[in-house]
């Protein structure tokens, strides 16, 4: 089995025609555009801890955003309450909403030029059976060839968690993003926005050959409804989500949850794929034990049989 997962490419799309001066989000941006109101988030964000957000008394906030101009602290401070601060018995705090906005600046402050050049790990390349390389670039991890320069697996990772000094912390953070943004996803939550997402079968091959990344027969296509974000997965990756899926490895002594999503390790083989309804009959395989499996176009486990070896 090879893995596969990527959400790089960009889609030609006509424009749908939205006017930007009645986008919700355009009222957010402008009260952000302002570097004393985010230096405002950023304080009580700064001075939150494990025991929660901070309320900071007015003298408090002005000296941490080092503002010392009293009235055109007390301006801008008072553009940010009601949305993003609120004023509390003990002082100032991050609503929701600025609790979210000091996320993105965090987030955002991450992203850095974090670099690791490829390096070998295991495993064959399916398409010539060379070897299997890892390697991190404009902030997304990958899985590839070494010796035909194929790509099976692209996937963007956060750079906090990706350590150039020790390469293998490139692999855990892949599989455990994916790990997360499949979970999140297959329950309806966009993992980056919090919107209503989706995820359905998919069957087409257009988009591989305008990334050049190696088919499969049957992805998981994930997407939010709110900011577009989306995925393209494999089928099996996804199901290991699946608690029949985790209990025939288990039983096995295998650890599903250890094993990484690229992984050969872990057989998985299309059967059959219906149009009308969406069925995907497939198997799983260990030691000649197989756990057959039935999708919907959902992505919803409909069967799952063991059927043991003799
Ligand atoms: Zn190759
Ligand atoms: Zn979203």
């Amino acid at each position: 089995m090879f893995y596969l997962c990527d959400n790089s490419f960009i889609r030609q799309v006509v424009p749908r025609g939205v006017d930007p001066d009645e986008h919700p989000s355009r009222r957010t941006f402008e009260l952000l555009a302002n570097e004393i109101r985010l230096r405002i988030i950023t304080a009580l964000g700064d001075a939150s801890g494990e025991d929660g957000y901070a309320s900071l008394a007015f003298s408090d906030l002005r000296e941490a955003t080092g503002v010392e101009d009293s009235g055109k602290f007390t301006y801008h401070l008072k553009q940010l309450i009601g949305e993003f601060v609120e004023e509390t018995e003990p002082g100032y705090s991050l609503t929701l909403s600025g609790i979210r906005a000091y996320q993105a600046v965090v987030g955002h402050q991450a992203e850095g030029d974090v670099v690791i050049e490829p390096f070998d790990i295991p495993g064959e390349c399916p398409t010539c059976g060379g070897q299997r390389r890892a390697w991190y670039e404009n902030g997304r991890g990958h899985v590839g060839c070494g010796d035909c320069g194929e790509t099976e697996f692209r996937y963007p990772v956060d750079a906090r968690h990706v350590d150039p000094e020790d390469v293998e912390s490139l692999l855990d953070a892949m599989h455990a993003q994916c790990l997360r943004d499949y979970g999140s996803m297959i329950w309806g939550i966009c993992p980056y926005c919090g919107g209503t997402a989706a995820t359905e079968l998919r069957f087409e091959a257009d988009h591989w050959e305008e990334t050049g990344m190696i088919d499969d027969d049957a992805l998981v296509h994930g997407a939010c409804e709110s900011c577009s974000w989306f995925f393209y997965a494999n089928l099996a990756a996804v199901l290991r989500l699946e608690e029949p899926v985790q209990a025939f490895f288990a039983a096995r002594g295998v650890d599903i949850w250890s094993e990484y999503l690229w992984t050969d390790h872990i057989d998985w083989i299309v059967d059959a794929v219906d149009v009308d309804p969406v069925r995907v009959r497939g198997h799983f395989a260990h030691d000649g034990d197989h756990l057959s499996v039935v999708v919907d176009g959902d992505v919803r486990l409909i069967e799952a049989r063991t059927i043991e070896s003799v």
